[in-house]
């Protein structure tokens, strides 16, 4: 309702086009509306052929619409007035008529919410997602929930339902805008009565509460390709926030932050092409790495059992094809890389050692070949006398060692 009190309904609105559309166009839209809403076709569009018929009365012949169109124009200058008007008595009162001038001169093509095209993309949004190490080694998909706007489905975008519709804004005169804080300084701000289209509708649609939009939750789907590195942003187009006046939507920008695991490592340091092959050091007991047998270790995909060939040393690399991390593009795939670590048993009893020495003793030299001979033309000073030992822990430089990790007792 504007001040007068007097309603004028915004037939541009109801049909859709723009205030200086053709009245050819008119007709066409007027013609398919109507058979849409006619209620012999749609038992609920009464009101809705109400309005429709009122609309193409007043504007779809030129001498009615040129009325029409003169109506509209007197409720914008009254509407500018009132704001002048409050403007005037301030220091900024020359510069606000300039500017009302300057619009008036095109004030028809700012109502009916046609307002100049002024696309304005929306914003990206940014997200993180954690990715496990062997999901993101063989490639994954996360879903995020994203409230997102859409057009609302029972007005079908426009605001108002089948029994509203628009009417021109009593504040702003269908400018979509008002002079704001005409004391300090003239400011030309939208509508907030009309969300700056120039219309209001009445009644309004329930579910957007006259917005044409609806904020609903969205699942987007990311897709995230094997092999990427910790740190990657992958981008999902559209996903961000809503465009306004017809600007395309953000895009979703999702960091892919890629956990560590306990076992599984790859090298894909920054700024480095990561490798595909997966690393890993796996313990294995003494005896096994002497004689053979089958071990389980993890990979990406799974635990899986390899059999171990007999005489292993310590820090040997065995290689597992096709355990390795899958190239997003090119589809190969790498290896794993299994790093031998020998353990030696603890608390054995003094039994299982007196065994192990017999065991050892029986063995020919031949069997250790790098220990035999190490000792040849070494004879004590003092064949009856043993020198005292401590005990200091792993050498971290010495591949045999325990990588530092065991006993490091006196190792200060
Ligand atoms: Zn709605
Ligand atoms: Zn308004």
């Amino acid at each position: 309702m504007n001040d007068e009190g007097m309603r004028v309904p915004h037939h541009y609105a109801l049909l859709g086009v723009a205030p200086d559309a053709s009245d050819e166009e008119i007709r066409r839209v007027w013609k398919a509306e109507a058979q849409r809403w006619h209620p012999d076709v749609s038992p609920q569009g009464g009101p809705r052929f109400i309005a429709l018929k009122e609309a193409i009365d007043a504007i779809g012949e030129a001498g009615a619409r040129k009325r029409y169109d003169a109506q509209l124009q007197a409720g914008v200058e009254a509407a500018v007035q009132r704001m002048v008007s409050g403007a005037e008595g301030g220091p900024s009162g020359r510069a606000v008529s300039q500017g009302v001038r300057a619009r008036l001169g095109g004030w028809i093509d700012r109502v009916a919410g046609v307002r100049e095209a002024r696309p304005v993309s929306g914003r990206n949004r940014r997200l993180r997602v954690a990715v496990g190490f062997a999901e993101a080694a063989l490639g994954t998909e996360r879903r995020v929930e994203l409230m997102s706007e859409k057009a609302c489905q029972t007005c079908e975008g426009q605001g108002f339902p089948v029994v509203g519709r628009p009417w021109v804004c009593g504040r702003c005169g269908g400018i979509g805008e008002v002079l704001a804080r005409p004391f300090l300084r003239a400011e030309w701000q939208a509508c907030v009565e009309c969300a700056g289209l120039g219309w209001v509708p009445e009644p309004a649609c329930e579910p957007c509460a006259g917005r044409g939009v609806v904020t609903v939750p969205v699942t987007w789907v990311v897709p995230i390709p094997a092999g990427l590195a910790s740190g990657t942003t992958l981008r999902v187009a559209g996903a961000g926030e809503p465009g306004v006046g017809g600007g395309a939507a953000g895009d979703l920008l999702v960091e892919v932050e890629i956990e560590a695991d306990p076992h599984l490592r790859r090298d894909d340091a920054r700024g480095t092409k990561p490798s595909l092959e997966v690393r890993c050091e796996w313990r294995v007991p003494f005896w096994k790495a002497m004689a053979g047998g089958t071990m389980t270790v993890p990979t990406v995909r799974g635990p899986v059992a390899i059999a171990l060939p007999a005489g292993l040393v310590d820090g040997e690399v065995l290689r597992l094809p096709g355990y390795g991390v899958r190239a997003g593009t090119s589809g190969a795939v790498g290896d794993q890389l299994v790093t031998v670590r020998i353990e030696w048993p603890v608390g054995l009893d003094e039994a299982a050692l007196a065994g192990l020495r017999a065991w050892g003793e029986g063995l020919a030299p031949e069997r250790f070949p790098r220990s035999m001979g190490q000792a040849e033309g070494l004879a004590p000073r003092d064949g009856s006398r043993t020198a005292g030992v401590r005990r200091v822990g792993p050498d971290r430089n010495d591949g045999n060692s325990d990588s530092g990790r065991g006993s490091s007792e006196g190792d200060l």
